[in-house]
């Protein structure tokens, strides 16, 4: 867009003020194709599709220019660097060139050049940032498929703004998210692993399959990005503590669906919305991966990768995938449970309340947990109606609070699936040790708007 004028018109280009949009009698809102418009299937959501690129960039002689693809020529005349870059594999017609007097450093894993172009005094976090790229390409080959470049790249640049983004093996990511963050604090998220994590993830949904340009289209990036990430979080630091990457999600979803101004649409038609892509997004597929397994998901995933991948129009709706997680779906319970996920907006409301802890003559414990259940289904202005509901959700009983401190494995007394239905009931266990917390879904895998009554304190 900053190189070369653009051929043709995009929605991008139309005027996007709603004040403006009205003084000139349009309609207030611009949304995307419905899902079923399937003339919109003839384009993605970027506008292009697939090409080669061959790219030559010349800066000035101490600075080190990147563009994607494998970098055939590199040398210094006349005061110029001049290098060449040329793609092994196909590239949207969306990618970045940058240039700076960066600090490198590589790492060859697998074949595969891994490298952080930084600022020379931002060197804290660069082995986190090749650690991570390392365990993603690993799930991602393992799971999804082969990653289609020979070098991955993450490239700092300056706080003017803080977001990273991912272009065919080269990923520009902000300092202020990842350079200069302070990975000492053993509470806090690890997000510099966790956003490289997203971005590699991007390496195949988006730069491998790219959505239609219609309602849904970001669910087969974003939403698979952060999926992506949160597999690798949680074979890098154990489903005990996934409590913590959950709930941040799940806090950003409440707080800004209430700040909708347009209308809250389901995951499967999100109209670029980022709470909805990203943050109900990631609760919505960790729990699918809990409930259908993870190999399940992931064969699901891999149907629509090998179905569409690099492939011209048609581009893939949102839809296909739901149904391809529908299929892998083997119990009544399961089915619902995608419907629910992914074509309505579901909110539960699941609370601990007042669980006891009672000694037995035998030394044993008699844990007592009444819980009381809800769901509801809303619509996209946010009006709520109650629907019956039946499930198999987890029950946990620990000697420490979930998600808090070093909270993992060793505090769990019990984990396990029981079946809960609306209104209220209780919960039974004898126990060796006594919990000092009980909950239901203690670690938030499902919407619930109100999470922190999940667990409660055992009296
Ligand atoms: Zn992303």
């Amino acid at each position: 867009m900053e190189i070369a004028p653009a051929i043709g018109m995009g929605r991008d280009m139309l005027l996007q003020d709603r004040a403006k949009r009205r003084k000139y009698g349009l309609p207030a809102e611009l949304h995307p194709a419905k899902l079923e418009d399937l003339s919109a299937t003839r384009s993605t959501y970027f506008g292009g599709g697939w090409t080669t690129a061959d790219i030559t960039v010349s800066t000035v002689a101490d600075q080190t220019p990147i563009a994607p693809g494998r970098k055939i020529f590199d040398q210094v005349a006349n005061g110029r660097r001049t290098a060449r870059f040329v793609s092994d594999a196909p590239i949207l017609t969306f990618f970045s060139i940058q240039s700076a007097r960066y600090a490198e450093r590589h790492r060859l894993y697998k074949g595969i050049d891994l490298g952080i172009y930084y600022h020379p005094a931002h060197a804290w976090n660069v082995d986190r940032m090749l650690n991570a790229l390392q365990h993603g390409l690993d799930y991602y080959q393992a799971n999804f498929g082969p990653y289609q470049f020979k070098q991955a790249r993450i490239i700092e640049f300056p706080a003017y703004d803080s977001f990273a983004q991912a272009f065919a093996n080269t990923m520009p990511y902000s300092e202020a998210i990842g350079f200069t963050a302070d990975a000492t604090d053993k509470d806090a998220i690890d997000y510099v692993t966790y956003v490289t994590a997203h971005e590699l993830g991007h390496q195949w949904w988006a730069h491998q399959i790219i959505g239609a340009d219609m309602q849904g289209g970001t669910m087969l990036s974003e939403t698979l990005a952060q999926y992506s990430a949160l597999m690798v979080m949680k074979h890098l630091y154990g489903e005990d503590a996934m409590r913590r990457f959950l709930k941040f999600e799940l806090d950003g979803y409440l707080r800004r669906r209430g700040g909708e101004g347009i209308e809250e649409q389901p995951l499967e038609r999100v109209e670029n919305q980022q709470y909805i892509h990203y943050n109900k997004g990631s609760l919505v597929m960790y729990l699918l991966q809990d409930r259908l397994g993870e190999d399940a998901v992931n064969r699901a995933l891999r149907s629509i990768l090998d179905k569409y991948r690099f492939k011209g129009a048609p581009y893939p709706r949102s839809i296909e995938l739901v149904d391809a997680f529908r299929n892998e779906a083997k119990t009544p319970e399961d089915k619902a449970l995608v419907a629910d996920l992914f074509e309505r907006i579901t909110v539960y409301d699941l609370k601990a309340d007042a669980p006891t802890a009672v000694r037995r003559k035998d030394g044993k414990w008699d844990v007592t947990l009444p819980v009381e259940a809800h769901k509801y289904y809303a619509d996209g202005k946010g009006n709520e109606k109650e629907s019956a509901f039946a499930d198999r959700i987890a029950i946990g009983l620990f000697t420490a609070e979930p998600g808090r401190g070093a909270f993992d494995r060793k505090n769990v007394v019990l984990m396990e699936r029981r079946p809960v239905k609306s209104g209220r009931q209780i919960f039974r266990f004898v126990t060796a040790q006594k919990p000092s917390f009980a909950g239901v879904d203690p670690y938030n895998f499902y919407i619930d708007r109100n999470s922190d009554d999940n667990v409660a304190p055992v009296g």
